[in-house]
């Protein structure tokens, strides 16, 4: 069987996959993200490939039609909406599973055909508030890490990360690096006691949304403790005096920790040089993200702690191509190619490179408000690309319903009974995994190769063509004349070119003439030249920014819910679910407890639990665990209506988001529990 080089399209680790049309899947030893390893959901990604479920031929209104009525339907109901209520009323909704050139070509599209900006995507579910702090403190959405400093570190912290489960492989290369050097040290910041947490030798309980009060907790240690580097603060950083007075004023009581907890995590921190500070979506789905995020930037500016091999902090995202898209603007506030839309010379100058008739001028609807927008029945043309929004945003329930509120939804994606395909006008079937050729990027800015190695089924097509054949009959069919899927990366590439006057981090010259077909997995802007090795960062005066971050207000609701992942499932369990072997791990929807709550409410084991909030309610099935700690529950995410009648738990979750990057907070929402 021949086997072809590609990578797994599930978490941000972006494993090298070698898969064969039998189904035969083993890691690619030679690509640098995993040296062959597989977790256990890329390892069954032989097992998800058949074609039940899906949806193979373009459908109006349920009935099979043909491509060219379909694109004819799609490009002149959004062509309309536009002449008669204007670009603001048209969205796309999109996925970080799609490749970068479908982000590019979809973005091409909406920000300079079309003229508006409202084109966002789940990853504002998964990083938004990762991008927003990199900005504020770098002057650009620059990821400095690389996964070699993981084995580097002599102190790695997972801050909101369960990596054991959502991102194995890191997980993986992190411990054979403990295993090897006994004295590295990993420290555990999580609500819950995870998988993950085994591995540390500290786990810190801390209060949700505490992280603020923790890492100014250490600024303030450090600046007490003679610990800032002040030579390099003064010559590279600006903001330190206020960051570490408001740091000062924090009571590190918010993080629900005792003084020695806090007194052990600052010594490790202070006293070792070599430190990753790891974070993911328990930082990032927050009300308050973005500061958490720059509250654990400070501590490592103010110690030079970060262009350094072993050293920095590392935002590691969920999804296979959450960079790549937003590498090419895939989100409703960001350009192209790490530009602002704010910027009028950036705006003219990637007009000038597109030909395109017009520009978007103001940052475009992120994911909750777009959907509020369709609920207040301004979307009059909804396009949504490899994603299922009407279970994975917050109040689910209610984004179903803002959904069918629009006058013309049109879907894209590999299945046909998805929740969001039942609401939809138009469905257009779209090629999957191993049918489709494109490139993506992980989580330490390595691009790599995705390759087909299946027959494309029925009439499915590729995203970037459905999108292009759309934008030719809205009438910009020469900018939008794409072949294949390397014309598109050769156009990203040269605007890159393009734009080489402008200060930014992204640098794409690396590939100016790379060999597509045979591209080898690839860092930007070179395997390594390590981000900020020379203390220059992004903001006009070449220094970054420390931001003073105060710890926002907590409630203490009955009962906080978190929300995340299985170790064998994905998302709404479109492809994992298919594998019996990965079903057999967490069969069914569960809602983890303290044997205290459990006591209280009178819940025995497997008893059945209805969780309330605002906006819904579910049945869960109770797993009483002291992993939990007592006043949180925890739920997966996976289950979709269509998979359970008990309620989803987005029907739970609240459309409050962080007020600077737009992304929801998903792991603390106020709910009640009782025996059913
Ligand atoms: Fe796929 Fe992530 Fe597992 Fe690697 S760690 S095999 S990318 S799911």
């Amino acid at each position: 069987m021949t086997l072809t080089r590609t990578t797994c399209p599930y978490c941000g680790v972006g494993c090298g996959v070698l898969a064969g049309a039998d189904g035969t899947i083993k890691g690619d030893p030679d690509h640098p993200a995993n040296f062959g390893r597989l977790c256990s959901k890329g390892a069954a990604l032989g097992e998800t490939i058949d074609l039940d479920g899906r949806l193979l031929h373009p459908k109006v209104n349920g009935v099979r039609t043909n491509w060219d009525s379909a694109l004819d339907l799609v490009a002149s109901n959004f062509s309309a909406a536009i002449a008669e209520h204007g670009p603001e009323s048209v969205a796309f909704y999109a996925s970080g599973q799609l490749l970068t050139e479908d982000y590019y070509v979809a973005n091409k599209l909406m920000k300079g055909f079309i003229g508006a900006a409202n084109m966002d995507t789940n990853s504002r579910l998964c990083m938004a508030s990762s991008v927003a702090g990199h900005k504020r403190a770098f002057g650009t959405d620059t990821v400095p890490g690389t996964y070699r400093d993981l084995e580097e570190a002599d102190l790695i912290v997972l801050v909101g990360s369960n990596l054991a489960w959502c991102h194995p492989v890191l997980y993986q290369r992190i411990a054979a690096a403990k295993e090897a050097r006994p004295n590295m040290r990993i420290v555990n910041i999580d609500p819950r006691r995870t998988a993950t947490s085994d591995l540390a030798d500290l786990h810190l309980s801390i209060a949700p949304d505490g992280d603020v009060a923790l890492f100014n907790g250490l600024l303030a240690h450090l600046a007490e403790a003679g610990r800032i580097d002040a030579n390099y603060a003064t010559a590279h950083v600006n903001g330190l005096a206020e960051a570490v007075t408001t740091a000062k004023d924090t009571d590190v009581a918010d993080t629900g920790l005792n003084a020695p907890e806090l007194a052990a995590f600052f010594d490790l921190w202070a006293r070792t040089d070599k430190v990753v500070t790891v974070y993911s979506q328990g930082v990032n789905q927050s009300q308050s993200g973005t500061d958490k995020v720059n509250a654990i930037l400070n501590c490592h500016l103010a110690t030079g702690r970060i262009g350094k091999p072993g050293c920095g902090p590392f935002s590691v995202t969920g999804q296979p191509n959450a960079m790549g898209g937003r590498e090419v603007g895939g989100l409703a506030n960001m350009l192209a190619n790490h530009l602002d839309i704010a910027d009028p010379d950036h705006r003219a100058a990637v007009q000038a490179f597109w030909d395109s008739p017009t520009i978007c001028t103001t940052p475009g609807l992120k994911a909750v408000d777009l959907f509020a927008a369709c609920a207040a029945g301004k979307i009059k043309a909804l396009w949504i690309m490899s994603t299922n929004p009407a279970v994975s945003l917050p109040d689910s329930d209610g984004v179903a319903a803002a959904i069918a509120n629009v006058p013309f939804v049109v879907t894209s994606d590999m299945l046909e009974a998805t929740d969001t395909n039942d609401l939809a006008h138009v469905l257009l079937p779209a090629a999957g995994w191993g049918e489709k050729d494109g490139t993506v990027t992980n989580s330490e800015r390595r691009i790599s190769r995705q390759r087909a190695f299946l027959e494309t089924p029925g009439e499915a097509r590729a995203d970037w063509r459905i999108i292009s054949d759309v934008a030719a009959r809205m009438g910009f069919a020469d900018a939008f004349a794409y072949r294949k899927p390397a014309d598109i990366f050769a156009e990203y590439v040269a605007l890159d070119a393009a734009l080489s006057a402008f200060p930014r981090d992204l640098d794409l010259s690396i590939f100016a003439d790379a060999d597509y077909a045979n591209l080898i997995p690839t860092q930007w802007p070179q395997d390594d030249k390590r981000f900020f090795a020379d203390g220059q960062f992004y903001h006009p005066d070449g220094k970054a920014r420390m931001v003073p971050v105060t710890s926002p207000a907590l409630s203490q609701p009955r009962f906080a819910l978190n929300t995340g992942r299985n170790r064998d499932q994905w998302h709404t369990m479109t492809r994992t679910g298919k594998s019996a072997r990965l079903g057999a791990h967490l069969a069914e929807p569960y809602l983890e407890i303290n044997p205290c709550d459990a006591v209280e409410l009178g819940a025995g084991p497997g008893a059945i639990l209805k969780v309330e909030s605002p906006f819904g309610s579910a049945l869960l099935r109770a797993l009483i665990t002291d992993r939990a700690p007592q006043g949180q529950l925890f739920a997966p995410m996976h289950w979709t209506r269509q998979r359970t009648t008990s309620g989803t738990i987005n029907s739970l979750t609240a459309p409050d988001v962080d007020p600077v990057s737009g992304q929801p907070a998903l792991k603390s929402g106020g709910v009640t529990a009782t025996v059913f």
